[in-house]
């Protein structure tokens, strides 16, 4: 959502889990500025598409995201009962999260191999050989009568 008393990244608020928008928190938008963070996301995913736990829309109740009386299995928000959002805009925001290189969102479970954002292995081991250079001139001109 869009909290219009506040402003920055607090302007910027998750519909599920009231989070502001911040670096590691990227949010998917959905209709009407609603807003759901990576980690609800996540979640989300967990919840519905590889649990198969989804919830069944309550009457009168619409996904959060498409605003629609959705009738696919739906995820309910455990900070805000009332926030529910379904199969199709789960699977729709987890395509929109992953092809985006910055958020470095990940769809949980699936692959087997969790791959934490950021991968620092393959630094080479290249040690020694250069160290002497200009402390044998610093030396030789001290030495220097
Ligand atoms: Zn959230
Ligand atoms: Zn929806």
């Amino acid at each position: 959502m869009h909290d219009t008393d506040s402003q920055g990244n607090e302007f910027f608020k998750c519909d599920s889990c009231l989070s502001a928008w911040s670096e590691d928190r990227p949010m998917v938008e959905g209709h009407r500025g609603s807003l759901l963070c990576a980690p609800c996301l996540s979640v989300a995913y967990d919840h519905v598409v590889l649990r198969d736990a989804g919830e069944t829309l309550p009457p009168g109740i619409t996904c959060v995201m498409c605003l629609e009386p959705r009738k696919d299995p739906c995820w309910r928000s455990s900070a805000r009962p009332e926030v529910f959002v379904c199969l199709r805009c789960i699977k729709q925001s987890a395509r929109v999260l992953e092809k985006d290189p910055e958020a470095g969102w990940k769809r949980p479970g699936e692959t087997g191999q969790p791959t934490p954002p950021g991968r620092g292995s393959d630094a080479g081991d290249d040690d020694g050989d250069d160290d002497g250079d200009d402390e044998d001139e610093a030396e030789r001109g001290i030495s220097d009568p």
